[in-house]
């Protein structure tokens, strides 16, 4: 009997110092794969860069972000005793796939670039100068053709005015973009040309189907709230697909996200949650440049114009529009429908040439910039 619960006792000790074998200090890693360590406290999220690719990985999350992917781990990376501890056979698995990994001295600014830029824009696009021209996607070659997405349609009248519903603002400003860009040679496809519903995902499946170069969404923006602050609230806003910043950013990508839940489409959520985000900020990664560079071609093109930026005129939040776009994409919140003046504005026929006028030249001095870049590669 005492031998039983010896070998049982035995067997237990050896399992626990198996388990505990099993996992690596991610610093070690880094150093034994020649790549940098970099830890970021807030988010609880690290990288270890390699010459070849940068991993990232988040504290609690079984998924790692390489080459543009989101790969799944079989344990998630924790923090034990002030080390942050990887599963080893992870480890053996993620390096057995990229020998290459070794890293010179010059990764560690390639990896402080990763964290910096999830602040601020970007002034270049994301291009890999190595890239052969046939693997070129959307982002990185010439710019062809766009996506016009009118939101809402059919029995989604998007948000309400006083006299007026977001899905016709936004569809007729979309036409009138259609003919400005088809004028100036680009290859032009909506979504919509007419006053169907359309779900947000097959928005995105279209786009990626036409092979798009840059997906524009179209909104009109609105708020619930008292006559007087209605009057108060106006200004245009671009939004890029990334984590939110503020609670009023948020708010507006569950108003446009609802529409998905309310009609019952496969998939529909308000709000993505930080596991979803961690999965898609590779993908993000990719486009995320071009995008900035397109919102700043906007804000450029709209300076003048009769409805101002709110606020900074840039913002990003999680709308599930942007999410399949395997291309640079961005929503224009054109003005506040819930504004009696921008509203009035809004609806006219002039107004709406000069919107399609200044979101045309934005989408020719974006593809000029990209082209101008490409040019400094040698492409
Ligand atoms: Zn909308």
């Amino acid at each position: 009997m005492r031998n039983l619960v010896w070998h049982i006792f035995l067997c237990v000790a050896l399992a626990a110092s198996a388990w505990a074998s099993n996992k690596v200090d991610a610093e070690q890693v880094a150093k034994e794969h020649k790549a940098s360590f970099h830890w970021f406290p807030v988010q609880k999220t690290f990288l270890l860069a390699g010459e070849s690719d940068t991993l990232k990985f988040a504290i609690g999350l079984p998924y790692v972000n390489s080459h543009g992917n989101s790969v799944e781990l079989k344990h998630a990376p924790e923090i034990a005793d002030g080390h942050i501890l990887l599963d080893s056979a992870d480890v053996v698995s993620l390096y057995k796939t990229d020998k290459t990994a070794a890293v010179s001295p010059a990764s560690s600014s390639s990896a402080a670039k990763v964290s910096s830029s999830s602040a601020k824009a970007a002034a270049v696009p994301a291009a890999t100068p190595t890239a052969k021209p046939k693997n070129e996607t959307a982002g990185t070659r010439e710019v062809k053709t766009i996506v016009i997405d009118p939101g809402h349609g059919g029995k989604d009248t998007g948000a309400q005015g006083k006299n007026s519903n977001e899905k016709d603002i936004v569809l007729a400003v979309g036409k009138l973009l259609k003919k400005e860009l088809e004028k100036e040679g680009f290859n032009v496809k909506m979504t919509r040309d007419k006053d169907v519903f359309i779900e947000l995902g097959e928005r995105a499946n279209l786009a990626n189907q036409w092979d798009g170069d840059l997906f524009i969404s179209l909104h009109c923006n609105a708020i619930d709230a008292t006559p007087e602050r209605k009057k108060q609230i106006k200004g245009y806003h671009v939004y890029v697909l990334r984590a939110p910043e503020s609670e009023e950013d948020k708010a507006i990508a569950r108003r446009e996200n609802k529409v998905a839940t309310l009609y019952g489409e496969k998939n529909a959520k308000e709000e993505l949650s930080p596991i979803e985000w961690f999965k898609l900020e590779a993908r993000l990664e990719k486009y995320k440049q071009n995008s900035y560079m397109f919102t700043e071609e906007m804000l450029k093109a709209f300076d003048g114009g009769k409805i101002k930026r709110q606020g900074g005129g840039v913002g990003g939040a999680g709308f599930m529009v942007l999410v399949g776009a395997l291309m640079p994409a961005v929503l224009f919140e054109i003005g506040f429908i819930s504004n009696p003046e921008e509203e009035a504005y809004m609806t006219t026929t002039k107004a709406q040439e000069d919107i399609a006028a200044r979101v045309a030249k934005a989408v020719s001095t974006y593809k000029a910039a990209v082209h101008n870049y490409r040019e400094t590669l040698g492409r």
